[in-house]
């Protein structure tokens, strides 16, 4: 794994703001869900993300 898909799991792992873009869609919460799913949460696929441009990710990686 990359650096940077290390930091998205990490920042996601931790951010209070984090949803889903599948949960927003309203496909997240279902019986169908595997327990692996709760540890997939990753900057990349949150609403908020919009290509790296989320304010509390860009916060979490300014000084790194
Ligand atoms: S994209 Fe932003 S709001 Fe979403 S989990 Fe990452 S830091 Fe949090």
């Amino acid at each position: 794994m990359s650096n940077e898909a290390v930091k998205l799991y990490r920042i996601a792992s931790h951010c209070s703001e984090y949803t889903p873009v599948s949960d927003a869609q309203g496909y997240g919460i279902s019986w169908l869900n595997s327990s692996v799913d709760d540890d997939d949460s990753r900057c990349d696929l949150c609403i908020y993300w919009r290509e790296g441009k989320c304010s509390i990710y860009k916060s979490r990686t300014k000084f790194h």
